[in-house]
């Protein structure tokens, strides 16, 4: 008893349908399913490092799976197993260790009867948009990361050795025309001295190209960007005060319950500030701390010289990040241009090549900003929106995937997910 008439059968008799296994079977039967006009209602997995969507149904580990369903829909759920033969017998012990007892194999050659009928292959043999921009921002190790911006060095190097062995890897001012296979571009923002320091040797070993996004106001300086000097002022400051005012708002230390969920909040109202009354914020909150100023070896941005350096090198693209990292769609539109023309004449001046690709600061962008940048000869501009690109993508729209410090299994399944999670169906 196990044919496509069976399987269909099961899947009438019962309200809900989870898939158990998310791989080429799981996926299968989902499309096979839909065109029998079934509905999936999620990928359920024994273990997950990060739960996501997968053709437009989530994939979630069994065991979350079970903790939000009510003990009295149990009987509304039949699982549908899509595994190698191997596990089916793991499988089934952990449907009966959840109290899941409905459940249908779909065995070897039933799998074979499904893929010959559905229409995956044609659907999805082949991710649709093959071009995955992963976004880093700082490499090494900090004592305070509160904004999660570092990936340490050893799990950098064992990321760019998996994408060298695993993709193809993509420059961000490519033609990006016939692109066949599932393609990478990397990609750092901010211009800090860890780029020179610690990313570029590794780029250099594994000959990996790579594109740095460089705010240039702080360049040969010790300036510190805003969110660093805020988290200087909050974190490493002994004496903060009771109370702290921003233009007419008040925040109480006591009200957080640490340093930490106050820097947030603060943060947060700065983020959405235009960059000169920021400033001004900024430096009245040095006031009020009492705060004298110190330099941080770590948090400089790239000097004259190394970035003369890198440009030399073809692996390495230069991209604009405007001038003082301002969030674009906040300013008016004379500080939108000019923060965007100095950043790319003051690169081109130093690299002696034009400057063609941007990056916008926190994702603020509009469509007034992508006309700027038309007009000043960018070939392509990158968001912090996820997803993947192909080479139809609006130029001035590549969307970016950020990469946390994902180890082996975690790194390599969040890739995978990256180029699946984003399809529609
Ligand atoms: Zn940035």
């Amino acid at each position: 008893m196990n044919n496509i008439s069976d399987i269909i059968k099961f899947c009438k008799s019962i309200n809900r349908i989870v898939i158990y296994g998310d791989g080429n079977i799981g996926r299968t039967v989902r499309v096979f399913l839909e065109e029998q006009g079934f509905k999936v209602s999620s990928f359920v997995v024994t273990n997950i490092d990060i739960p996501h969507i997968l053709m437009g149904v989530e994939v979630v580990s069994i065991n979350d799976y079970i903790s939000r369903i009510s003990s009295n829909a149990y009987n509304s759920i039949g699982v549908i197993i899509c595994m190698n033969e191997k596990n089916i017998e793991g499988a089934k012990k952990k449907l009966a260790e959840v109290g899941l007892n409905s459940y249908f194999i779909v065995n070897d050659m039933l799998f074979q009867q499904i893929f010959i009928k559905s229409n995956f292959l044609y659907k999805y043999d082949k991710p649709d948009k093959k071009i995955n921009t992963l976004m880093y921002h700082r490499v090494g190790s900090f004592e305070k990361d509160p904004f999660e911006l570092a990936v340490d060095d050893s799990t950098f190097e064992e990321q760019i050795k998996h994408l060298k062995e695993n993709y193809t890897i993509l420059k961000s001012d490519d033609k990006w025309s016939d692109i066949d296979e599932k393609s990478v571009v990397l990609t750092f923002d901010d211009g800090y001295v860890d780029f020179y320091s610690k990313v570029y040797p590794v780029l250099k070993k594994y000959n990996v190209p790579a594109t740095v996004f460089i705010s240039t106001g702080n360049i040969d300086t010790y300036n510190e960007f805003w969110w660093d000097e805020l988290e200087k002022l909050f974190l490493e400051t002994s004496m903060i005060p009771e109370e702290i005012t921003i233009i007419d708002d008040k925040f109480l230390k006591d009200d957080y319950s640490d340093n930490e969920s106050l820097l947030f909040a603060v943060h947060k109202v700065l983020l959405s500030l235009p960059h000169l009354e920021r400033k001004k914020i900024i430096e009245s909150l040095k006031k009020q701390f009492n705060f004298s100023s110190y330099k941080r070896d770590k948090y400089r941005v790239l000097t004259r010289a190394e970035i003369v350096k890198l440009a030399d090198d073809p692996l390495i693209t230069i991209g604009a990040h405007t001038v003082s990292h301002i969030v674009c769609d906040k300013e008016n539109e004379d500080v939108q241009r000019r923060e965007i023309i100095e950043s790319k004449e003051k690169l081109e001046e130093i690299i002696k090549k034009p400057v063609s690709v941007f990056a916008y600061p926190n994702g603020g962008y509009n469509a007034r900003i992508q006309k700027i940048l038309s007009e000043f000869g960018f070939i392509r501009a990158f968001t912090v929106e996820l997803g993947c690109a192909d080479e139809n993508s609006p130029q001035y729209q590549i969307p970016r995937n950020v990469v946390k410090a994902w180890k082996g299994k975690k790194f390599e399944s969040a890739m995978r997910g990256m180029f699946t999670a984003f399809k529609t169906i």
